[in-house]
């Protein structure tokens, strides 16, 4: 954070105020880690935080301490739209534009408050009075250590914050295995092993939480994932029906798509998952080295997110979909064969 965005963020911080902290929809582990570690901060600072999310999250993030206060306009609604417009302060954290936050959007965007935008996603919005946007960042959650640091509040930290903000930088670094994750990341992990997260139950909490229908769809998964070696690209494809013969869940997909990143050979991975619900294909993108899935996504996928890691939507059919990757990939055949 450079000196003139820590001195207005001081000066935002200097009386009491109704803040609300808002992450994206279908929140992950750094958005819920990052929000509820700020939110913790804060409330030590003598603010009135309320931390909301667009809509619920998976079980394997709902043991993270504090969950319990997050309230979620699919569940809260009126609650929810009440403190947006009540707050003095928003922070959003984990996304770079409103729009990420589905049907919160419209209430956001009326709010009378200032906003404090926290996020390490490419091409951050211009709707805050303070921008803190890090792409070379990890995760958000480690950037939420360093706004506490910059804020002279490490001696507030506590063994909630250091869990929650744990959760974030871990989920985010795939374990502390992506490029980003850097010797101050390590750093900042040590920190919070220090102030109280217990890594290892950590660890167990969010990774260790099969359940038979999911290890399911992930054999479906895997069956389902083809491999086009002339573009050292894996893709995976789930339809609805699947989901449905294995009573899916939130969150069981979670991961699934870096089993085709693994592969040997494999630097573009992707996962088309049917949404019969919202009538759309929900795809999320993997790859290694330079080539820009974030870029792919908001070319043709109508999304975005990092180099390395981005989600989007088609609202084609799941074979249409298909047949569309696969009529754009010789476009990149260059780059995906030089990365
Ligand atoms: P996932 O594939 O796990 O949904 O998303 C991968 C990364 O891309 C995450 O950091 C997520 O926040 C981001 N992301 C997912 N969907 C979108 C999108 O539609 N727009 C943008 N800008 N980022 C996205
Ligand atoms: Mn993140």
């Amino acid at each position: 954070m450079n000196s003139e965005a820590i001195s207005v963020t001081n000066k935002l911080l200097s009386t009491p105020k109704n803040i609300v902290i808002v992450g994206h929809k279908n929140p992950d582990g750094d958005a819920i880690g990052s929000c509820l570690g700020l939110g913790n901060f804060l409330r030590q600072k003598g603010m009135k935080v309320t931390v909301i999310m667009p809509n619920n999250f998976p079980k394997f993030l709902q043991w993270i301490p504090e969950t319990d206060s997050i309230l979620t306009l699919e569940r809260e609604p009126e609650e929810t739209k009440n403190v947006i417009k009540n707050a003095d302060l928003i922070f959003t954290l984990d996304f770079n534009t409103l729009n990420r936050t589905g049907d919160l959007e419209e209430f956001l965007e009326n709010a009378k408050a200032d906003f404090i935008l926290i996020d390490h996603h490419q091409q951050p919005g211009d709707y805050a009075v303070v921008t803190y946007s890090d792409v070379a960042m990890c995760s958000t959650s480690e950037m939420v250590y360093h706004f506490i640091e910059s804020l002279k509040g490490v001696q507030l930290l506590n063994k909630e914050i250091a869990t929650q903000l744990y959760v974030g930088i871990m989920t985010d670094t795939g374990s502390f295995r992506y490029p980003a994750t850097t010797a101050t990341t390590h750093r900042v992990i040590a920190n919070l092993i220090e102030a109280g997260a217990k890594n290892s139950e950590i660890h167990q909490n969010i990774y260790d939480t099969n359940s038979p229908d999911r290890l399911k769809l992930l054999g479906i998964a895997l069956n389902n994932l083809v491999m086009i070696p002339a573009y050292k690209t894996a893709y995976i494809t789930i339809s609805q029906k699947e989901l449905d013969n294995n009573n899916f869940k939130k969150g069981d997909t979670e991961g699934f798509v870096n089993y085709a990143l693994s592969m040997s050979g494999v630097i573009f991975a992707a996962i088309f998952i049917e949404n019969k619900k919202e009538e759309i294909i929900k795809i999320s993108l993997r790859s290694k080295g330079s080539f820009s899935v974030n870029d792919f996504s908001r070319k043709h996928f109508n999304g975005g997110g990092h180099i390395n890691a981005a989600g989007g939507r088609s609202l084609l059919t799941l074979d249409e979909t298909i047949a569309y990757f696969k009529s754009v990939l010789p476009n990149y055949k260059q780059v995906l064969n030089e990365s």
